[in-house]
């Protein structure tokens, strides 16, 4: 048996998607900038897909850029507004604690390039404060970067109150909505988004290939030279079959969106309920504004690396939701934003549920977490220190 829970890291790709991919790849495999007819059959379909995509988020067909996937176009975005900012003279951004590595990092590249960002925190409860955004906004400020939805505890941020101020005062915000798109409903009108980033893994799409919405009229810079394709922003021959199956994923994820949300949220409270009965334990994030899929939890007097390690022999594939790869020490910079100490963000679980989740498999996961931490605790040093009176609990 083999229960996928870890669906804020990919998904797997829907029947639609790979259906709407593999024409493109067994017969309608032109260039699409070939002038031939046959080429042209892949121009149609990439540009069909482009109105797919933009008509998903309220935008124009104009205003997409395919990309390689959620990274780039963050990057893309960000120095983008950046390159806009410095010829005005404008070198502050305004970003938070709890972004994706995609922006953090592009971010800290232009700190390097002598712009300043002010990096907000968030309440305990995950979610970046309106007033605080307003008030870190200077007349040097070029951009405000806020992701739509954390990866990792799954919070939701006040998007359409941080874009209005930003329309308010002429500022760029982009949002980094790679968990959002196909998931939540978005209108990056209404909510006064500039730029936005999005990635079709994440939406039972194909790996390798994302999108970028980029306001009419705003000058992005190029990531990659060459040739026109994208309008001149994204050299390289199109990814037709990653393309089309992205906007078929789309475009279904979109279209049962409402049931989806509404039946996953219910198992996502259901694990909460189940997994809040474990003593020492607490939910990461806001209990109500996060991704319906979204289970975050930590457990005091344990490692996270060994509960995943114990969950995978059970079938589980879950994460520990931290950043904590490669012999890294550090826990997730998400758990230490939301004011978990160390020792308690090491012992962190994330659970992302899929939409064909069942009730079944809720309950054997919460078995199987009250089971693992039990016997993780039992021989930590940690905890046996705690329960005899050496040290406090946390949680
Ligand atoms: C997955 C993810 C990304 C990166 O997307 P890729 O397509 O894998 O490059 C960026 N931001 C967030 C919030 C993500 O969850």
């Amino acid at each position: 048996m083999r229960i996928y829970a870890d669906n804020a890291a990919t998904t797997r790709m829907s029947r639609t998607a790979i259906d709407a991919m593999m024409p493109f790849i067994e017969e309608y495999y032109g260039n699409p900038s070939s002038l031939y007819a046959f080429g042209q059959q892949a121009r149609e379909a990439v540009e069909e897909a482009r109105a797919t995509v933009a008509g998903c988020i309220g935008a124009d067909p104009r205003e997409i850029i395919f990309t390689s996937g959620g990274s780039e176009a963050d990057n893309q975005a960000i120095l983008s507004a950046a390159a806009i900012g410095r010829k005005a003279g404008k070198l502050h951004i305004i970003s938070d604690q709890i972004e994706h590595h995609a922006v953090l990092h592009t971010l800290k590249k232009l700190e390097k390039e002598g712009f300043s960002v002010t990096y907000l925190p968030v309440g305990t409860d995950g979610i970046v404060r309106v007033e605080d955004v307003e008030a870190a906004i200077t007349e040097n400020t070029c951009l405000v970067t806020i992701m739509y939805a954390n990866n990792e505890i799954g919070t939701i941020q006040p998007i359409r109150e941080i874009g209005e101020i930003c329309r308010k005062k002429n500022i760029l915000f982009h949002t980094d909505a790679v968990q959002a798109v196909g998931h939540l409903p978005i209108d990056v009108n209404a909510e006064s988004i500039d730029m936005l980033s999005a990635s079709a893994h994440k939406f039972h799409g194909p790996k390798g290939v994302g999108f970028l919405y980029a306001k009419k009229g705003l000058k992005l810079v190029n990531l990659i030279e060459g040739g026109a394709q994208e309008r001149g922003k994204r050299a390289g021959t199109e990814n037709v079959p990653g393309i089309v199956a992205m906007a078929a994923a789309l475009k279904e994820s979109v279209g049962h969106m409402e049931e989806t949300a509404k039946a996953v949220a219910a198992l996502r409270d259901r694990l909460i309920a189940g997994l809040s009965e474990i003593p020492h334990s607490a939910l990461n994030g806001d209990a109500v504004k996060r991704l319906p899929s979204n289970v975050s939890f930590c457990f005091e007097g344990i490692e996270g690396e060994s509960l995943l390690l114990l969950l995978d022999d059970k079938g589980i594939c879950a994460s520990s939701g931290s950043a904590c790869t490669s012999g890294s020490l550090d826990p997730s910079h998400v758990l230490l934003a939301i004011g978990r100490v160390h020792d308690v963000a090491h012992g962190s679980l994330r659970l992302t549920l899929g939409d064909g989740a069942t009730e079944e498999e809720a309950d054997y996961i919460i078995r199987s977490v009250k089971e693992v931490v039990d016997y993780l605790r039992g021989f930590s040093p940690v905890w046996r220190d705690l329960c005899n009176g050496k040290g406090t609990f946390i949680l």
